[in-house]
């Protein structure tokens, strides 16, 4: 499957991103920066080279400042927005590839899960001459940021709320709706709690959790059962599992959702973003080894 494929010039990308206002989809830019930083400095030698040879020199060889571009450059072209999340059927908890993946229209492989497929495909062209057909900068650029986007544990919700779009709820005294809690609030009530609202703070606490012998299972995150990296319908499935149990739990149109929730909720966060980082390395070295 591919999908629409426009070329643009690194100068109409660094444009966009100077001038495009943060956009929310997915994981706000702090969660998308934490993941791709988290990756970076995991890449083998021949993937740290072909990043570096795929960013624009504007990047200066930092892939988390443009870990966000997918979702700023998302409205100009339409095609792209289905490509960030899927919608599973309410309440039954449950991801599968052939019944989900698709568009509003019912066009199947349109979805997170067939995003990343396609670009890992388009990716694995890399030095070889059929590369010519495909902008590789922009397969990377969106395959980092769909390995963010399906880690969100609401990017694989249910399809009547839009992944908890149409909830509305309070976050401690504001008004937010709980898409927007998980892509943002969680992560930015931590930061300033915790990391002196310092993004790099929070991306060095997760980064220790990584190191900590015993705390993640980070070796069984790095592989499929079957295959090669990445497994997106695995990363799927755990996140529909966490949408029920931790992000649509206890909610329901305008709650209150204070410390208990954010307190129980936060690991969550913090697990999905180091998955994040650490599949995403996985991936790019199993596709440039
Ligand atoms: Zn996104």
């Amino acid at each position: 499957m591919e999908f629409p494929k426009i070329q643009i010039s690194p100068l109409l990308v660094g444009f966009w991103f100077l001038c495009s206002v943060a956009l929310v989809h997915g994981w706000g830019n702090d969660g998308h920066l934490t993941v791709c930083r988290l990756a970076q400095p995991r890449l083998s030698e021949a993937a740290a080279n072909a990043v570096k040879d795929l960013l624009p020199a504007y990047a200066e060889d930092d892939l988390g400042s443009l870990c966000s571009w997918a979702d700023r450059v998302k409205f100009r072209r339409p095609w792209s927005s289905p490509l960030h999340y899927i919608d599973t059927p309410d309440d039954l908890c449950t991801y599968q590839y052939t019944r989900d993946c698709k568009d509003a229209d019912g066009i199947k492989d349109r979805c997170v899960v067939g995003a990343i497929n396609n670009y890992t495909t388009q990716l694995l062209t890399y030095g070889q001459e059929s590369a010519s057909q495909y902008n590789l900068t922009e397969a990377l650029l969106f395959l980092s940021h769909f390995m963010g986007d399906i880690h969100q544990p609401l990017h694989v919700g249910f399809t009547s709320d839009r992944g908890g779009n149409t909830i509305d709820v309070h976050w401690y005294t504001r008004k937010s709706v709980l898409h927007h809690v998980w892509d943002n609030n969680i992560i930015d009530t931590a930061e300033e709690r915790y990391d002196d609202s310092d993004v790099t703070e929070l991306i060095d606490a997760i980064q220790t959790n990584i190191t900590l012998k015993g705390n993640y299972r980070v070796k069984t995150w790095e592989g499929c059962t079957t295959g090669n990296p990445p497994c997106p319908d695995v990363y799927a499935t755990e996140s529909i599992k966490a949408a029920c149990n931790f992000a649509y739990k206890g909610v329901t149109e305008e709650s209150v959702l204070e410390d208990p929730y954010f307190l129980t909720r936060v690991p969550i966060v913090y697990l999905r973003l180091a998955q994040g980082g650490v599949r995403l390395a996985a991936t790019l070295n199993s596709i440039f080894g």
